[in-house]
Formats: structure tokens, sequence, C-alpha cells
């Protein structure tokens, strides 16, 4: 690493729209401070409902795998991020008991150090000090997640060893890999209880009488990145994904000021680190900063 280098950050996810209901306001707040932000988006996906009822009509189902790449490209936009599609197909939600088979050719069947092949050519071409991914259970079981996070520690190993897929480039080793940790008992809980004191219906209700205690991530958080200003992009660029996003449903539902006030950071795990951070930590950089500085 050397003086010139600017702070880079890989944000490593499964579907288009993930990257705007997970980490979305931290991507903005640190392109506002002139990091480099790269989203790498593991699948088109092509096997997403249309989960906008004002746009669940045939002509939007015929056309949907181009309608996500659009909607890609309008995020993308209102994010200030770059973004690349790795390739694979989605591999959808199955559901029913027994749960149905995986497509063929999905993402979630391609065996893990080939599927990780494509991410460590963009590690190794864009150089993130930083790497963004979900935890060892994806975050929510959608087979597409659990293999992104699969991949994204594979090629973080990896990216550095030049021994290893030594056809795709420079070798670069990621000094920080997190996951993400919004979706905590803690943050539902604490919302949930804003609304109800403003006399307001919580959306948060039905979640929070499902939620299985022992599934709970709060006591994993170690980063907590102030991103408030930045919640107002984040829902921009979540509507921008039309099809799959309902804007008068629960991600909506809590106005956007008890937001801001009760829970105004997004949350993320430190799982592998080879620099030296304090915990908790407030920044991504933390630890880097020092040895790197933005353009
Ligand atoms: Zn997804």
């Amino acid at each position: 690493m050397t003086e010139a280098d600017p702070l880079r950050l890989l944000a490593v996810h499964a579907h288009p729209d993930d990257e705007s209901s997970k980490g979305a306001a931290t991507m903005a707040k640190y392109v506002a401070e002139g990091v480099e932000v790269l989203v790498a988006t593991c699948t088109g996906g092509e096997r997403g409902s249309v989960l906008n009822p004002a746009l669940d009509r045939p002509e939007v189902w015929e056309r949907l795998p181009q309608l996500r790449v659009e909607e890609m490209a309008r995020a993308r936009e209102i994010l200030g991020v770059r973004q690349e599609f790795l390739g694979f197909v989605d591999s959808g939600l199955p559901e029913g008991d027994p749960l149905p088979p995986l497509p063929e050719g999905c993402f979630a069947l391609v065996p893990t150090e080939e599927a990780a092949a494509p991410l460590v050519e963009i590690i190794r071409r864009f150089r993130p000090q930083v790497v963004l991914t979900y935890d060892e259970r994806g975050g929510y079981p959608h087979p597409d997640h659990i293999k992104t996070h699969d991949i994204s520690v594979v090629a973080f190993e990896a990216a550095g060893d030049p021994e290893r897929y030594p056809e795709l480039g420079e070798p670069w080793q990621p000094s920080k890999l997190y996951y993400h940790m919004g979706f905590t008992l803690t943050r539902m809980r604490a919302l949930h209880e804003a609304m109800l004191e403003a006399g307001a219906e919580s959306p948060y209700a039905e979640w929070l009488a499902t939620w299985d205690p022992e599934r709970d991530m709060s006591h994993r958080v170690t980063t907590r990145v102030p991103c408030a200003d930045y919640f107002p992009v984040r829902d921009a660029a979540l509507i921008a994904h039309a099809t799959q996003i309902d804007p008068t449903g629960r991600w909506f539902a809590c106005p956007m000021d008890v937001q801001q006030r009760v829970w105004p950071t997004e949350d993320y795990e430190l799982a592998r680190s080879l620099v030296d951070s304090t915990l908790p930590e407030d920044d991504l950089f933390a630890g880097i900063r020092s040895e790197v500085t933005i353009p």
C-alpha cells in the first residue's frame, strides 16, 4: 500500500436490490467522502418475483431480467457507486415441503472454488482495502445469499495468494472483511418501541412475534457506522428497484425522522482483519486510514 492509494470499498451482493437494502447509506456516505465504492452483484436476479403490486402485470414479468438490469443502473447512479455483475444465474428461493431441488446451472450449485474466481479477479483489479458481505447464514436463508458469503470468504483469503488463481491478475490482499448486521433484534425492537411511543402502528410487530432469539446476531456487532444523513439516499435507491420494492410497504413504514433518531447507524461484524483497530469501531476503514490517503 502506498501513500497515494485511495480508500476502496467492495460490497458483494447476491441480487440487484440487495445493495440498496443492506449497507446502502454506508456506501453513499463513503462515496461522499471520496472513497471509491464498487458493488459486485453475483446474479442477475432473474428468478425474483414482482413484489410491487402496482407492477404485477404480464408485460412486467416478461421483461423482468432486463428490467432488473435497468433498475440496478438507476440505483447505482443514485448511490454514486460503480457496479459489476459476476454473471451467475439466480437460484430462486425454493419454497414448499419438501423443498424442490435447485434449478440446474444456478449460482448456488456452482462449486465454490469456481464461483469465487470472478470475485478474485475483481479484488485483484479493484484492490479494495475493505470487503463487505453477508454472514455465514446469508443474513437470511436464500441459497444465493449463503453462496455469496462462501465465495466472499474464499476470494478474501485467495486474492492475496500468488499460488491461487494465478491466471487472474496480480495478488491483492484486502485488509478487512465485514458481515452485514442490519437486521438485529435490538434494532428492530428499538424501532418498534419508538413507533408505538409515537402512537403509530408498528410494521415490525409480525417480525418480532416470530423472531427466534437463538438466531439473533446483536451480540456480534463490532462496528456501527453513523450514516443517518444518507438514509434518504438509501430509500431512493431502494425505490429505483421498482419491481422488487413496494413503495407503500414495510420498508418505508417507519418515518425517516424516527429511524434517524432511534438508530442512526448501519451495523457490521468485523469478521477478518489484518490491521489493528480498537473495537467497537464507527468506521470500516479504522486502522487503514493512517496508511492511505483520500484523494
Ligand atoms: Zn437477495
